[in-house]
C-alpha cells in the first residue's frame, strides 16, 4: 500500500534487522511490481507450509522492493508470488519493518473508518475506504513461530489492503464501478505507452 502523505524516502539499508538468515552475505532483489488490471492480482494465495531461507529471502525481497517504491506494504501477490506472505512498515523513520505469514485477523471494533487509500499495484490513484479500526492479527514470523498483535490506526489499514491482496482483491472493489473503470482505463493507457 502507498499513500501520498506516507511515501517517505526509502532507506537502502535492510541488512541486518531480519534476523539471522540475512547476517550472512545476501542478495536482496528489487521485484517487479504488477498493476492493475493485471489478472494475476486476482490470484488467491496459497497458505505458507514451511518457514525456510527461502521464505525469508522472499520476504527480504518484498521489503527491499517495498522500500525502493516508498510505499508501506507489499504483498507477495504483487509481485506474482502466490503465497501468503506480506510486509509493511507504517513507522515515519522506515525502519520499523513487520513481516507477516498466513496472517488472520479478527475485528476487535465494527466501527468503521474512512483512509485515502493507494497502492502500488495502482499507482497514482487514492480513494477512501472504510475499514474497521482495530483488528487483531495472528501470523508466523520469520522464526516459524506465532505471535499475535493488536493493531489500529495506518497499520490496521494497511494490514487489512495487504491481506486483500492475498484474496485477490484491490482497494479500487470497494470503490464505484464508474471510478473504477476510469482507473482503469487511464492505467491501461499508460501501459500502452510504456510498451
Ligand atoms: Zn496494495
Amino acid at each position: 500500500m502507498l499513500s501520498a502523505a506516507q511515501a517517505y524516502a526509502a532507506p537502502r539499508r535492510l541488512r541486518g534487522i531480519l534476523g539471522e538468515s540475512t547476517s550472512e552475505a545476501l542478495v536482496m532483489a528489487v521485484l517487479s511490481i504488477l498493476e492493475f488490471p493485471d489478472p494475476r492480482l486476482r490470484t488467491v494465495a496459497k497458505p505458507v507450509s514451511e518457514v525456510d531461507d527461502k521464505l525469508r529471502q522472499l520476504a527480504d525481497d518484498l521489503l527491499e522492493t517495498m522500500y525502493e517504491a516508498s510505499g508501506i506494504g507489499l504483498a507477495a501477490t504483487q509481485v506474482n508470488i502466490h503465497r501468503r506472505i506480506l510486509v509493511m512498515d507504517v513507522s515515519e523513520t522506515r525502519d520499523e519493518p513487520q513481516v507477516f505469514i498466513n496472517p488472520e485477523i479478527s475485528v476487535l471494533d465494527e466501527t468503521l473508518g474512512g483512509y485515502d487509500e493507494g497502492c502500488l499495484s495502482v499507482p497514482g490513484f487514492y480513494e477512501e475506504v472504510q475499514r474497521p479500526r482495530r483488528i487483531r492479527v495472528r501470523a508466523l514470523g520469520l522464526d516459524g513461530e506465532t505471535y499475535e498483535k493488536e493493531l489500529d490506526g495506518l497499520a490496521a489499514v494497511c494490514l487489512q489492503h495487504e491481506i486483500d491482496h492475498l484474496d485477490g482483491k484491490l482497494f479500487v472493489d470497494y470503490i464505484s464501478p464508474l471510478k473504477r473503470q476510469r482507473i482503469r482505463r487511464k492505467l491501461e493507457k499508460a501501459h500502452r505507452l510504456r510498451a
